[in-house]
């Protein structure tokens, strides 16, 4: 692969974490770049929020388009550059196509409101906000990008989007792609480079009217007390500490058979990942011997084979984070990995004696699940809730009734029941608690990336 050009000033090497090789070499945008960037970006939305909606739709068609016939393309550049299965990576390369089609419906239909009032008529419009920055995370780096990318535009924001340092080779493919589609220079801008410097910038630029921000709890809360200063409007999408529940009364097979994938997808590097596994007691033995049996069947494999399900983690910074959680006392039962060269860690089951310590509290972004029995749906509720975080979950049980108390009673902004999927480009997505603030996807993610103005008319002159 060819070294990605760019104006330079310092070189970043990305390494696949499958083999520890060298894929190619990024160059890092630096302060003066971000700030052209940025002032190229507000010049660039003088014109695109005049674009009329249909041609603003049009050119969101495109876009999907051109990224619908470079999904293969795209897919092999995430395994390289990610580690992600190749399984994995289709379906993302899939998700940014379908984010920015649904979305290029959204144009001609961000409706204002006509509110009866006295002596006039009161009509609401929804503005763009300008200049809108986007945030990515390493983890999953192609659909993290267009939920933030997809309805700013189509709002009539521009957008300045910097990926993760480790991450960057899809989102620097897909503004080429934009380019390719029509979309006119500055509206969509990829600015490698580091949090520290870029994603800083982008932050405390004034002319930086919106943060999208996806990533973890320590710099989230940086990003927030920036955007304070300017009482610049942010979103946050943070971490998370799921809980997968099982009740006795459960398809006890079809739940242990799901439950590996609802924690170690993507090697466990997943806001959604279900790391605490609820078992209610009188299911418990039963449960373990199923859930041994699909955890071993886990394939982790070289993520370029087609029969991979799990491929490595991202770094060695990132296997030496989970293998720090790991307290061999605790371990019941592993899967398996593949020997010699990358970041792998195998499926780790562990069956703690308390709930305390960091493994049960903490995010760990590995594959690891800690299982924990509970007796009644209260203790189950109270275990579930004992976190900062509140992302997502799963509730597998029969009684419909009972599954509607407990996602009720859950402090998490993404559920599931008899089921362990969490995020669906028409759906909203995101966290209570520390998890995050605001919302992404679905019909109202406009509403995160526009003002509303109100405008009476006299009637009475
Ligand atoms: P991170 O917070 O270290 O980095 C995220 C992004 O922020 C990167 O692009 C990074 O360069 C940038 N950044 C770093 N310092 C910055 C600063 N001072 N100002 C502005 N930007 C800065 O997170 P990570 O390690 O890349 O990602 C893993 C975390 O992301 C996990 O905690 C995970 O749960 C979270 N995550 C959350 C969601 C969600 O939707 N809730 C989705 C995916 C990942």
């Amino acid at each position: 692969m060819t070294s990605v050009a760019r104006e330079l000033s310092v070189e970043h090497e990305v390494v696949n974490p499958a083999t520890t090789e060298v894929v190619t070499t990024v160059t890092q945008t630096g302060v003066a770049e971000t700030n052209a960037a940025i002032e190229r970006a507000a010049k660039a939305f003088e014109s695109w929020r005049n674009v009329a909606p249909a041609d603003r739709a049009r050119l969101l068609r495109r876009f999907a388009e051109a990224v619908d016939a470079a999904g293969e393309e795209l897919a092999q550049l995430e395994v390289a550059n990610s580690g992600h299965t190749i399984g994995n990576a289709r379906w993302e390369a899939g998700n940014v196509r379908d984010v920015l089609t649904y979305y290029s419906a959204a144009p001609e239909r961000l409706f204002g409101r006509q509110i009866p009032v006295a002596g006039g008529i009161d009509i609401t419009f929804r503005e763009p906000l300008g200049v809108v920055g986007v945030i990515v995370p390493w983890n999953f780096p192609m659909p993290i990008a267009a939920w933030g990318a997809a309805p700013a535009l189509a709002a009539g924001n521009v957008v300045v989007l910097k990926p993760a340092e480790q991450t960057p080779l899809t989102a620097i493919r897909l503004e080429s792609l934009a380019l390719e589609a029509g979309l006119p220079e500055g509206v969509l801008q990829v600015l490698p480079g580091e949090g520290s410097v870029v994603g800083h910038r982008i932050v405390t630029h004034e002319a930086v009217r919106k943060v999208c921000f996806t990533g973890s709890g320590a710099v989230g809360r940086q990003v927030m007390a920036a955007c304070a200063t300017q009482v610049k409007r942010v979103t946050l999408e943070l971490g998370g500490k799921s809980p997968n529940i099982v009740f006795a009364d459960a398809d006890l097979k079809l739940a242990a058979a799901r439950a590996p994938y609802a924690v170690f997808d993507n090697a466990g590097q997943d806001c959604c990942a279900r790391s605490r596994l609820l078992v209610e007691s009188t299911a418990y033995d039963r449960f373990m011997e199923l859930f041994e049996v699909a955890v071993k069947g886990v394939r982790v494999l070289d993520p370029t084979d087609e029969r991979s399900e799990v491929g490595p983690l991202i770094s060695s910074t990132q296997l030496e984070r989970v293998r720090s959680y790991v307290d061999d006392a605790e371990v019941a039962f592993r899967g398996s990995t593949p020997s010699g060269k990358g970041y792998w860690y195998p499926p780790t089951v562990l069956t703690p004696r308390d709930l305390t310590g960091r493994a049960t509290q903490e995010e760990i972004f590995g594959p690891v699940v800690s299982v924990v029995r509970f007796s009644s749906e209260d203790e189950a509720l109270a275990i579930a809730n004992d976190t900062r975080y509140g992302l997502s979950g799963s509730i597998w049980t029969r009684d419909i009734g009972r599954a509607l108390r407990v996602a009720r009673g859950l402090e998490v902004g993404n559920l599931s029941i008899n089921s362990n999927s969490s995020v669906r480009y028409s759906t909203p997505f995101g966290g209570f608690k520390q998890s995050g603030i605001g919302r992404e996807l679905g019909p109202d993610a406009l509403l995160g990336f526009s003002e509303e103005k109100n405008v009476f008319i006299s009637t009475e002159v």
